[in-house]
């Protein structure tokens, strides 16, 4: 390995680690917890570090670029569409992708079960929620969440298999808690209900700075760039 990579190396460690401790917390271990790496912005030869130590799942927000490293990195890995997603942007991306973590309307989540059967594909897809409900943020409203999720729910090319949320940006990751226990209390509440077709089995959310109070609260699976490679440019 290149020796200014290390710091991936060690990066990756030290999260390792945190994520077991938050996850004996409540009641898990690190094998139960996927670490998704964030790739946006970082180079091929930075993210073949992080695939040497094992992070196989890769989170990408913008449809150009997960196209271009797919092509290089594809055999791999397992690719990850975590930001907003344009309709007509789809088609790009549909063969690609082991899961949309950001499906944040009804019309994107119908457009993706069409693009799905042309492809012959079923697509699986996480639900987008605007957990605090922030102006600035994509997402459904927490109240609107389970109406959408039965209409959802017939279509033949999309599986839903869980949530995902993006945290306010606080100083203080304590403050994100709430937010994070909100959203599993309505996860395991959809769980509850056994709606056919619904598979409520991964709950996307905590970021570089608040991944572990995320994992304490309930999170399968967290999404972390800055955290493994440094700072983005
Ligand atoms: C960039 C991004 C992340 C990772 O953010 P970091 O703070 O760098 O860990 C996670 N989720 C989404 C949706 C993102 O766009």
């Amino acid at each position: 390995m290149n020796n200014n990579f290390e710091y991936i190396k060690t990066n990756i460690d030290n999260i390792k680690y945190n994520i077991e401790v938050a996850a004996k917390k409540s009641g898990r271990s690190l094998n139960d917890i996927l670490l998704l790496a964030v790739t946006k912005t970082v180079d091929i030869d930075r993210i073949k570090v992080a695939v040497d130590c094992g992070l196989k799942d890769l989170g990408e927000n913008r449809v150009q670029e997960l196209v271009q490293k797919y092509e290089i990195l594809n055999s791999d890995c397992n690719w990850h569409l975590i930001g907003h997603l344009q309709t007509n942007k789809i088609k790009y991306i549909i063969d690609k992708v082991k899961l949309i973590h950001s499906v944040d309307s009804e019309n994107l989540a119908l457009e993706i079960n069409k693009q799905a059967k042309k492809n012959n594909k079923i697509v699986d897809i996480l639900v987008e929620i605007n957990i605090a409900d922030e102006a600035t943020k994509f997402g459904i409203k927490p109240e609107d969440t389970e109406e959408i999720i039965i209409k959802l729910s017939n279509l033949s090319n999309i599986n839903i298999k869980g949530f995902m949320t993006v945290a306010p940006l606080v100083n203080n990751a304590e403050d994100n808690r709430k937010y994070f226990e909100k959203l599993y209390k309505l996860f395991v509440d959809i769980k509850a209900k056994r709606i056919d077709n619904i598979d409520m089995k991964y709950l996307s959310m905590g970021m570089t700075n608040d991944y572990q109070i995320a994992v304490e609260e309930g999170a399968n699976i967290v999404r972390i760039g800055t955290g493994i490679f440094g700072k983005r440019n």
